[in-house]
């Protein structure tokens, strides 16, 4: 069988200017411009790297990337301690049994391996499932999640899509309204006279601050809605704490009060929307006093929220990208809040409809399509539904499975469910920089994968194109998603798996659309590594939305006929007495989801977030003999998890919240499906996330946290 030979292409740097005359030891580094290698999406940060005798210097904010303008987190700033980490992964590894040590391989040892199991147990039995990680060098662009969906089509196994454990239930809410096209934080920071933060976090995406920074000297007023006073709540003018899975219920009472005080922009209704007399006939029972009572916001606040968004114009919603979402009602809440700008015309206007938003594209933001989706045969395959995916890998339906950039155990609800599923695979493959949770307990075969400056890649937000080159040798064996996948694809006799010449081929298929301008590579790096695409600031501008009347669906047929509720609803979140507080997940400005084994294996995001720990009130820690940073469990009837507590005022009581991506955590959430399986790739995205719901109870605990 042919190999693949590996070869070091080192592409053409894009280097800048020295911003200063410094030298190190008389050598003068150079400074490379290539992008930050985590994934806050709608934020992605610009990074300038200084390089010198093939060794990073330092890192830091690039002032000319037209998004952070200079602005590099503690994230990003830890990105070079990837580098020679003595915990990095280097050569491939294989061990006889999961309780066995690791022992180094060849290449060829481990994927002769992984493909003659693959073979073994039929293409229908084999799945691939890839995280955050495999977007580490080209989220926006999707490069290296594209060509693992290409291998996977044309070899027929399962596939499912990592929008599921992310946005995209909430992009099925709004979707089903018909409002999935944000307004850019630019247009935000230039024109909107009111921003609501629903559910958004500044911890999400930092470089809305600025903008929003803007919007307010301009005089806007910021409003923040969330269960806890986050870093957007210190930005805002208004804060209201809301009870967990009821953001649907204020939804229903804004409309009530805009419908009632006759707030409607009638004009806009009558030619962009249908289903508005349902729709309101439907809320009139969802009073302000109603909802007062439901989400523990005072009835006098709702109505004032409702007259001034609605009489605010231009007034922008900026939706939160998954975390309000991840609850078993939470696609309702975006199904409903994207009717205010419908009911008040506030759509396809500068300023207006929703703001920057994980995960949404904007209209023209179309990029190469490599997926060879009619090359994929026909199959048994498991729908891309959380649940479903679990429940494949405990019956056997799936038998290998080969992770790319991600911890399962971490990142699916239900975790000791997936570990059951994890424990029965015959083969578990696991590409990464470092090891995880999921790698240690259940991998059979470690991969060693390339970094951000060893690999090209191309990064997108919503408005510019940005290329990372390569400028770094991959250290020991790393190689890239693109090498594994062609090497792999060789074994298994894929043909024409890989048709372009080179990486940068590759990179240049997906750029050569017009929403770049008919970028590539080689264009990129003549104009210093970015690009303005060519797309709208303002989402919807022709007022075309995508759903079955192309008109904003205030009641859905669609909705009907997957089996859903066709007028927005709200579904009230179940309560166990014995589990009386109410579990959220969220982002820090220390962590992204499981990178880099949950930041423990980069020193300085770990001693920064060292260990897990969960904000409770004050009320709620001296009913239970909680004190501030003493050691507690957590745990209702699915599983447990030892954490640190933080009394703190900024939670209500009955609420309690931790940061997401610690592996423990998921033990303790549902993991049952939301929606119909006929649902989950109604929308042309893939929505099957399931439940993240979790009641629990808390005590003081004396075992050390892990
Ligand atoms: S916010 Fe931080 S982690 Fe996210 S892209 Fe910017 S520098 Fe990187």
């Amino acid at each position: 069988m042919p190999r693949l030979a590996f070869e070091l292409v080192v592409q053409a740097a894009i280097e800048v200017p020295l911003l200063t005359r410094a030298s190190y030891h008389g050598r003068v580094p150079r400074v490379i411009r290539t992008m930050c290698p985590m994934n806050c999406h709608p934020t992605l940060c610009g990074m300038l790297v200084e390089v010198d005798d093939g060794r990073v210097l330092r890192v830091s904010g690039d002032v000319d990337n037209p998004d952070s303008r200079g602005f590099l987190c503690v994230r990003g700033q830890a990105a070079p301690e990837i580098l020679d980490n003595p915990r990095r992964l280097l050569y491939p590894m294989l061990r006889a049994t999961r309780s066995d040590g690791w022992r180094r391989a060849t290449w060829d040892e481990a994927l002769d391996t992984i493909a003659t199991r693959m073979r073994a147990v039929g293409r229908e039995a084999v799945a691939t499932w890839s995280g955050h990680g495999i977007f580490a060098n080209n989220y926006g662009t999707r490069i290296h999640s594209h060509l693992l969906r290409r291998f996977s089509n044309i070899h027929g196994c399962q596939w499912w899509s990592p929008a599921i454990i992310c946005w995209a239930l909430g992009g099925f809410g709004l979707g089903l309204t018909g409002l999935l096209e944000p307004n850019t934080k630019e247009d935000m920071g230039a024109n909107a006279a009111m921003i609501v933060l629903w559910g958004a976090n500044l911890a999400s995406q930092p470089n809305t601050a600025r903008h929003l920074a803007a919007a307010r000297r301009r005089g806007a007023r910021i409003v923040t809605i969330d269960v806890r006073e986050t870093e957007a709540a210190a930005q805002s003018d208004e804060t209201l704490l809301i009870r967990p899975g009821t953001d649907a219920a204020l939804a229903l009472a804004l409309m009530h009060v805009i419908v009632t005080d006759s707030l409607v922009d009638r004009d806009f209704v009558g030619r962009h929307t249908v289903g508005f007399e349902r729709l309101a006939a439907h809320v009139h029972a969802y009073t302000p006093e109603w909802a007062a009572a439901v989400t523990g916001i005072e009835a006098t606040r709702i109505v004032d929220l409702a007259r001034r968004y609605a009489t605010t114009r231009p007034a922008m919603i900026v939706v939160g990208g998954s975390s309000m979402h991840k609850a078993s009602n939470g696609w309702q809440a975006a199904r409903a809040i994207a009717c205010l700008p419908a009911l008040t015309g506030q759509v396809g206007i500068p300023g207006g409809g929703l703001g920057p938003r994980h995960g949404a594209s904007l209209r023209g933001q179309v990029l190469g399509n490599i997926v060879a989706l009619e090359r994929r045969p026909p199959g048994d395959y498991v729908p891309d539904q959380m649940s479903r995916i679990t429940e494949s890998l405990v019956t056997g339906h799936v038998r290998v499975l080969l992770l790319f950039g991600t911890d399962m155990l971490s990142s699916f609800a239900d975790a000791n469910r997936v570990a059951e599923g994890l424990a029965r695979q015959e083969l578990i493959v696991s590409y990464d920089l470092f090891e995880n949770d999921t790698a240690r307990r259940f991998a059979d075969v470690l991969l060693p994968a390339t970094s951000w400056l060893e690999e090209l890649g191309c990064k997108a937000t919503n408005t510019h194109v940005y290329l990372m080159p390569q400028v770094l040798g991959p250290p020991g064996e790393t190689r890239s998603v693109p090498w594994v996948l062609r090497a792999l694809a060789e074994r298994l006799g894929l043909e024409d798996f890989f048709p372009w010449k080179d990486d940068a081929a590759l990179v240049d298929a997906m750029l050569d659309v017009p929403a770049t301008r008919h970028a590539n590579v080689a264009s990129l790096v003549a104009e210093g590594g970015m690009r303005a695409m060519n797309v709208s600031h303002v989402g919807h501008p022709d007022l075309t939305f995508p759903t079955p009347s192309g008109k904003l669906e205030l009641f859905s047929e669609r909705a009907v006929t997957l089996g859903l509720p066709g007028l927005p609803v709200f579904e009230a979140p179940g309560t166990e007495p014995s589990h009386p507080l109410t579990l959220r997940q969220g982002r820090t400005l220390t962590a992204f989801h499981s990178f880099y084994d949950h930041g423990r294996a980069l020193p300085s995001l770990a001693k920064a977030d060292p260990e897990p720990v969960l904000w409770i009130s004050p009320d709620d820690a001296a009913a239970r003999g909680i004190t501030d940073g003493s050691r507690i469990a957590m745990r209702n009837a699915r599983g447990e998890m030892r954490c640190r507590a933080h009394v703190t005022a900024k939670i209500p009581a009955g609420t309690v919240w931790m940061r997401d991506g610690w592996s423990e955590l998921n033990t303790l959430t549902s993991g049952e499906a939301v929606i119909p399986d006929a649902a989950v790739d109604a929308l042309g995205f893939s929505a099957g996330q399931a439940a993240f719901d979790a009641s629990v109870e808390v005590a003081p605990g004396d075992d050390p946290p892990r």
